[in-house]
């Protein structure tokens, strides 16, 4: 029995042709995708697509949450015409780790599985990595794939919210550099949301953590509206605590509702703000710890979770449940 899949494509390297300004989006893809799959019978063989574009197709760095919102409504409209054992999006690398997550939050529970790709190299190019990344990411619905998001890249199959870019030019450019996922737990409530929440954009700020930042830089950064900031801190969660001034800021703008949690600047390791002083002082000043969560995902789940009306009280219940295996280690 053939597997069916929708393929969405939102642009990015894998269907750019080249201009006089550089590389940009183009929409012509299907009709290549459809000539190149003769060169790869086993995919006729194995499974059956159907095409789904969201216009305009664009460079992702120009990514936005209402990207995603209107990827998700696209998805789940089609999927509830027509079933599909799976889903294929084609992304730009540049922020395909960002969508990732954000799509494994806002399509929770969604009963097919969906698997991200793109290539480093357009498909028009002889040395192109596009083919071996969208066709193998198609083929690898032969086997039983789990629900919930993946990135099928260069060979490997990951977890879509534990992904993160690494390279700017290597084929192998997606890793997982905490390759466990914490205990799915079971919640002792009912999620707040799940693929058919209605989920609203929400101002987010991310705000790394550097020797010299002034007070006044993130009483900036966390000003004018902004619902949730993901603080970067060091190691193991660690910041200026010794600044009175900039610790003010951080419990101000928590006692007016911004929703602020730390992650760490290390690519790997987890979090464990108790282990020095400097890393309690934020706690106690209302930062919340995402163990091993990436920005990507720490970002992704802020903006599920304030996008759906949870409310900053509830967010340290939710903030610590590994709902779509965001807590790796
Ligand atoms: N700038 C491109 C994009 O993210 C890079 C890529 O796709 O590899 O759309």
């Amino acid at each position: 029995m053939k597997k069916r899949i929708l393929v969405v494509y939102t642009g990015g390297t894998i269907g750019m042709v080249m201009t006089d300004a550089g590389y940009a989006p183009d929409s012509g893809f299907e009709r290549k995708m459809r000539e190149a799959q003769n060169d790869w019978p086993e995919v006729g063989a194995a499974l059956d697509w159907s095409w789904l574009a969201v216009e305009p197709p664009i460079d992702s760095a120009d990514m936005t949450q209402r990207h995603w919102l209107e990827m998700r409504d696209r998805i789940v409209a089609a999927l509830a015409q027509e079933a599909h054992d799976g889903v294929v999006v084609l992304h730009g690398t540049d922020t395909l780790a960002y969508t990732a997550s954000a799509l494994a939050f806002l399509l929770r529970g969604l009963p097919a599985p969906v698997v991200l790709t793109g290539a480093m190299r357009p498909a028009g190019q002889p040395d192109t990595d596009a083919w071996g990344n969208l066709f193998g990411s198609m083929l690898a619905y032969r086997e039983a794939l789990s629900p919930g998001v993946h990135v099928y890249f260069h060979g490997r199959l990951l977890p879509g919210a534990r992904v993160t870019k690494l390279h700017s030019d290597l084929d192998d450019a997606f890793h997982v550099l905490r390759p466990e996922s914490l205990p799915l737990q079971p919640l002792r409530q009912q999620i707040p949301f799940d693929y058919r929440t209605r989920v609203q954009e929400v101002k987010l700020a991310v705000a790394p953590l550097y020797p010299g930042l002034r007070a006044e830089v993130l009483r900036a950064l966390l000003s004018g509206g902004v619902q949730g900031a993901v603080l970067e801190c060091y190691g193991t969660g660690t910041g200026p605590a010794g600044d009175a001034t900039l610790m003010d800021v951080l419990r101000q703008a928590v006692a007016r509702g911004v929703v602020i949690v730390g992650i760490s600047q290390c690519p790997a390791g987890r979090m464990a703000p108790g282990q020095y002083a400097a890393g309690s002082l934020l706690r106690q000043a209302g930062v919340l710890p995402s163990g091993g969560m990436t920005r990507e995902a720490a970002l992704g789940k802020l903006f599920c979770l304030l996008g759906a009306g949870v409310s900053a009280a509830d967010m340290a219940f939710w903030w610590e449940c590994n709902l779509c295996g965001e807590h790796g280690q």
